[in-house]
């Protein structure tokens, strides 16, 4: 199988490619609503999507006319964003997405590459960390990671914050993996991030605590500030920031975690995503172990589909806390405090352990270890 794989890097711009790359994301976001303005009208008057064919002629003539200054930018840039805005439309008009909207200034920012594939070695070296673009010359980026195939696309982009990223878009062949005989429940928690029904428990990424600590103090200092107030914004930001830093130091960590699980296992069973839970976020750990579950389940959902392995999800009604992995006996309660109980069989559990053996023990209906019982699973949805 052939996919698409993205590596994000920092990228670190020089005062004269700042300036070029101001003038790039202002052009293409000026094209960008350009061409929404101009579909837009087509579309009242005729209830259908133009031709890109057409635009693209269109915006020549403009650019000749109108608006020489456009000209000043990459025009190739201004060709994707005219296909990034087709392929908008076109979830739009199938029923995935919302109207596409204009593009403002404070939002992120971005421009698309096309990298011409006969030249390619010319402007793009991972092993002496090369890559070159057009009006910007040679780009420095942070190297973090190795990359597999050649890029045949290269996003650069500024978040509201200011930071600068250059994303590869590389086509990478992905061979499925030997088929395994066993099944696996998976759990996740804020002191584990992962914890496995064969009692492993993964730990959580070294910044976890601290940064849900700030996060916190974060969090009371903007309760305290006047709403619509610059201060408020500036509050927000920063809580927004660290909410960043928590999701990506999971993310890597789920990575590593879910490529694990993937290998060693043919059968990946999951809880359902607690929705009401997470927007609740009445309880701040209980909110991030929501996200690193919903992180997690579209990692296992798309390397699963890779390497051909089989992600089932139980339904989040199922009693995974409250039952006795052993006996099978429901308890009445099971707060989150409580970390470690006994059943009146005998058996002792560990709250997450437990967790994760019941979620295999839903998953697969009961006969883990096999990959046709389905019993009690609802069938695997799309994650929105
Ligand atoms: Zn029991």
């Amino acid at each position: 199988m052939i996919i698409q794989c993205a590596y994000k890097f920092r990228f670190y711009p020089t005062p004269t490619q700042k300036r070029q790359l101001a003038l790039e994301f202002g052009h293409a976001r000026y094209v960008w609503n350009w061409a929404l303005e101009t579909r837009t009208k087509a579309y009242q008057a005729q209830g259908e999507s133009s031709n890109t064919i057409s635009l693209s002629r269109q915006l020549t003539a403009l650019k000749k006319t109108q608006c020489p200054w456009l000209s000043e930018a990459t025009a190739s840039c201004h060709t994707q964003k005219l296909r990034d805005q087709d392929t908008a439309f076109r979830n739009f008009f199938a029923g995935r997405a919302k109207y596409p909207r204009f593009k403002k200034r404070h939002h992120t920012q971005s421009v698309r590459y096309q990298l011409d594939q006969r030249h390619v070695a010319k402007n793009f070296n991972a092993e002496s960390k090369l890559l070159k673009l057009p009006k910007l010359g040679r780009v420095k980026l942070r190297w973090s990671r190795g990359i597999e195939g050649i890029p045949k696309m290269v996003t650069v982009s500024q978040a509201p914050a200011g930071r600068y990223f250059v994303s590869l878009t590389c086509e990478v062949e992905i061979l499925p993996l030997p088929v395994r005989r066993n099944a696996i429940g998976v759990d996740v928690g804020v002191k584990d991030v992962v914890i496995t029904s064969e009692g492993w428990k993964s730990g959580a990424p070294k910044y976890t605590y601290h940064y849900a600590r700030q996060l916190k103090m974060a969090q009371r200092r903007l309760s305290k500030k006047k709403k619509g107030s610059q201060r408020r914004r500036q509050q927000q930001q920063r809580v927004a920031r660290i909410h960043a830093r928590i999701t990506d130091s999971r993310r890597d960590f789920l990575h590593q975690q879910s490529s694990k699980i993937v290998n060693e296992n043919q059968v990946i069973c999951l809880e359902d995503l607690n929705i009401q839970g997470m927007l609740r976020n009445r309880r701040l750990s209980k909110a991030i172990a929501d996200c690193g579950l919903y992180e997690l389940r579209r990692q296992m959902e798309y390397k699963a589909a890779w390497y051909g392995r089989e992600v089932l999800i139980v339904d989040r009604w199922a009693p995974t806390s409250k039952t006795c992995s052993a006996c099978g006996a429901v308890q009445e309660s099971m707060p989150l405090k409580v970390r470690a109980w006994a059943c009146e069989c005998g058996a002792t559990h560990d709250r997450d352990i437990n967790a994760a053996k019941n979620i295999l023990f839903f998953g697969t209906a009961g006969s883990a270890g096999t990959s046709k019982a389905r019993g009690a699973v609802k069938p695997p949805r799309a994650v929105a």
